[in-house]
């Protein structure tokens, strides 16, 4: 069954801080959008997300699903990638707001093999996204298999779940072992 998530938020810069307090502030903030869960993926900070998927396990019974992840900056200036931390020590990995379609061109091409998907649709860079040539994106997602996606990437509580994508975990999984047989295929 599908779960209603948003991949791609900043609780830190919502709330400026971890406290449990704040984390019930995410957690009613997802709950009022109907969502199952968010990915808590903070700049290159992994350990914010992990500190709330604790407290929101240990305070608040589970009642919303946190992955734990990070938005990291790569080496070409207008690619940034979200990577989510899932069970088993599996790393999905997509491709934020790729509105700078040549970068992001350049990227999947040189990094296919680690990537697994990217976003399609993002609410916080709505008007850049707007001027991107869709069709591009989805040609690029089909030629290196990356799941699409639409994400928030919420900067305030309000905005989280603004977009959101309905997805089975296991789809994650797949996508990720998919991966790493083709990257051992070519490595023979
Ligand atoms: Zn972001």
């Amino acid at each position: 069954m599908g779960l209603k998530l948003d991949l791609h938020t900043h609780c830190y810069e919502a709330t400026m801080c971890s406290s449990v307090n704040a984390v019930e502030k995410i957690v009613n903030a997802v709950k009022a959008r109907g969502l199952d869960g968010i990915a808590v993926t903070e700049h290159i900070d992994k350990d914010y997300g992990y500190r709330v998927k604790r407290i929101v396990e240990k305070r608040f019974d589970g009642e919303v699903l946190i992955i734990p992840g990070q938005e990291i900056n790569t080496s070409l200036i207008h690619v940034q990638v979200v990577e989510l931390y899932l069970s088993d020590n599996a790393t999905f990995r997509f491709v934020a707001h790729p509105y700078h379609l040549t970068d992001f061109s350049r990227y999947v091409a040189a990094h296919a093999h680690e990537l697994h998907g990217v976003e399609i649709e993002n609410f916080q860079h709505r008007w850049e996204m707007k001027q991107v040539n869709r069709e591009k994106i989805r040609a690029v997602a089909e030629e290196y298999d990356l799941m699409l996606l639409a994400n928030s990437d919420a900067h305030s509580l309000g905005d989280i779940g603004r977009y959101y994508n309905e997805v089975d975990l296991g789809e994650l999984h797949k996508r990720i072992g998919r991966k790493r047989c083709k990257s051992k295929v070519t490595n023979e």
